[in-house]
């Protein structure tokens, strides 16, 4: 298999060479996650890539701008990633002892909650599959905090400055606020109990469509389709700067993969024209033109000046001061989310 010839071939010659490479685990597991890591590379550049050339949904006259976040997804993709994946989660699997870890090297992976759903060993992708529901979920509401707790919106806005929006923008995120989500999910993962192969199979998937939701690419998954799942054109008016206008109206389409959420919660907008992406606040929009570092900088100032402050606790829309990068509340007349716009 790839994953054999990778491992015998490639990974085991370079942790021999490596200092520490004794250190470093299974290299079929290494393989593995090097062939998932690739494939995602692959997929964004050889298809996703060219779809944006064929029917962008905005036009640049230069790429200069997303230079930074195709930079930023190498870095976690092929190194941050599996480096918090060996640091962080190895030990945090073998703290929570035999459950979780049975969970994880079964073939069935229903040592936790799941397990506990009657037959469930007899399916293990359905498992999976609830595993993928329940996260969703929990990602759609973790994504609105995002948006009105003033110091995890002083991070998230990171990923909300871009004014090209495109298929490498789905890692432009803040480090902090990675590592908080990335725990958030292995603890889901290890709670339920779901197979450590499969989990990191629908991470590739889960991966593959939000890039793909990110793309500069004028295109819908239609009016049944479109309901269930996030496509471009859904996840692009999530990305529209505040209108004056209409000051509710970017206050929607929070879901990850599965649009459900935002129906269900009344967050939905469809049927818009495309809009521009980007933010409104200038301390925030200046992080377009620095380069993986200092917007990396910017975002933790951000952090910084919200997090010790009591404004940067209370739900509320803000924007933040330069120079001490407190935040201040956004006084919009019905800045209330619009209610779900049909289709
Ligand atoms: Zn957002
Ligand atoms: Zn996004």
């Amino acid at each position: 298999m790839l994953v054999d010839a990778l491992a015998s071939g490639l990974v085991r010659p370079a942790l021999d060479w490596l200092p520490f490479g004794h250190l470093a685990g299974d290299p079929h597991d290494i393989a593995g996650g090097l062939l998932i890591a690739l494939s995602q590379l692959a997929i964004i550049t050889f298809v996703f890539r060219p779809l944006e050339s064929l029917m962008p949904a905005e036009r640049w006259s230069d790429r200069r701008l997303t230079t930074v976040d195709r930079n930023l997804t190498l870095l976690m993709v092929l190194l941050l990633n599996p480096l918090f994946a060996f640091i962080m989660l190895t030990p945090v699997a073998t703290l929570l002892g035999d459950g979780a870890t049975a969970a994880a090297s079964t073939d069935t992976g229903t040592g936790g909650l799941l397990g506990l759903v009657p037959g469930i060993d007899q399916h293990p992708w359905l498992a999976v599959g609830i595993y993928y529901v329940i996260y969703d979920l929990i990602y759609y509401w973790m994504h609105r905090a995002q948006h009105v707790i003033p110091w995890w919106w002083a991070m998230h806005s990171m990923h909300h400055s871009q004014r090209q929006m495109s298929c490498w923008s789905n890692d432009r995120s803040c480090l902090l606020d990675g590592f908080l989500q990335s725990l958030i999910i292995a603890g889901l993962g290890l709670v339920l109990g779901v197979d450590a192969t499969q989990f990191a199979l629908v991470g590739l998937l889960s991966e593959l469509v939000q890039n793909f939701s990110h793309a500069n690419v004028q295109l819908g998954f239609g009016r049944v389709f479109g309901r269930l799942f996030v496509d471009p054109r859904f996840h692009r008016l999530h990305h529209m700067p505040v209108d004056a206008a209409r000051p509710g109206l970017h206050n929607c389409n929070f879901g990850q993969v599965l649009s459900v959420w935002d129906n269900l919660f009344g967050t939905a907008l469809y049927g818009e024209p495309t809009r521009p992406t980007g933010v409104g606040d200038p301390v925030v929009d200046a992080d377009n033109g620095l380069g993986v570092i200092a917007m990396q900088w910017a975002a933790l100032k951000r952090f910084w000046g919200a997090v010790r402050c009591a404004e940067g606790w209370k739900i509320q829309e803000v924007a933040f001061e330069p120079g001490t990068y407190r935040p201040y509340r956004v006084k919009r007349e019905g800045a209330e989310p619009e209610a779900a716009t049909l289709p």
